[in-house]
């Protein structure tokens, strides 16, 4: 990978960075120069990781608080969130609450958190991982994870626009079927692994399933100040999938 040292001098904070999307996105900021602090519930998954590490719930308010008060960062991704299957008749009141409080209100925090340091400088990116499943598409058996992930574009727009005068740009990424952990658990639970990574990959018109590499890319970009004038969008990364 080239070493184009585009985030040199910034400093991110990244959640979920054990594994998948968020690892691929810490990894890629340490190459590109950034000072990062890579959070994850999971402390075995952080090894390995050349910057600073630390275990974080997100769910946990007060820990979010301290943990992006002692970092102060620059750029923020919000990448932790939670897959659930199943149809409106199925999903439980108390799935729906771990789904919102995860996949949206975890960013709502961690956001409340970054701001101030950001506004104080007059420049910050915050980065919030949605999905192809949500308000762009609907996706079978994916009732309150879509819900979820089509509150997190309505939450990134609204910060973008309430925020853009003090120097802060607030995007999103949208990702299709991207292979990852718990994208092969999932597979693995299906009961017929070989049938159903046929039908993951059968929904991208490009044949293939995407790379948490091909997510980090853009993650840069927006994060880099090559994207200054890019706030409010939702970059949909998707072989396809929502055409
Ligand atoms: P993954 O699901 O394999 O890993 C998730 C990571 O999140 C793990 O390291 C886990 O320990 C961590 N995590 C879970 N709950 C947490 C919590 N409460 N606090 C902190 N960390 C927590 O990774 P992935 O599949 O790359 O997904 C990452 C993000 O991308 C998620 O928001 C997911 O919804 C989104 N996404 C994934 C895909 C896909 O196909 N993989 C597609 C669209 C969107």
């Amino acid at each position: 990978m080239a070493k184009l040292m585009r985030l040199k001098g910034k400093t991110a904070f990244v959640t979920a960075a054990g594994q998948g999307i968020g690892r691929a996105i810490a990894e890629r900021f340490i190459v590109e120069g950034a000072q990062v602090f890579a959070s994850d519930i999971n402390p075995a998954l952080l090894d390995g990781l050349s910057c600073d590490v630390q275990t974080l719930d997100v769910t946990d308010k007060a820990g979010v608080g301290r943990a992006i008060d002692a970092a102060r960062p620059d750029i923020l991704v919000n990448c932790a969130g939670v897959v659930h299957a199943g149809t409106v008749l199925e999903v439980t009141d108390a799935q729906f609450e771990q789904c919102m409080t995860v996949n949206v209100q975890s960013m709502l925090h961690t956001i409340q958190a970054a701001l101030p340091h950001m506004i104080e400088r007059r420049s910050g990116a915050i980065i919030n991982i949605s999905s192809v499943a949500s308000s762009i598409k609907g996706v079978r058996n994916r009732c309150i994870y879509s819900a979820s992930k089509a509150a997190v574009i309505g939450l990134t727009k609204s910060i973008a626009a309430d925020f853009i005068s003090d120097g802060i740009r607030c995007n999103c990424i949208s990702p299709g079927t991207v292979n990852s952990p718990s994208l092969q658990e999932r597979l693995a639970e299906s009961g017929d692994y070989e049938a159903a990574l046929e039908a993951f990959i059968a929904r991208q018109p490009m044949g293939r399933m995407g790379s948490a590499e091909e997510i980090a890319g853009f993650a840069t970009y927006l994060a880099s100040d090559e994207a200054t004038y890019v706030s409010g969008i939702d970059g949909i990364i998707d072989g396809g999938m929502s055409l």
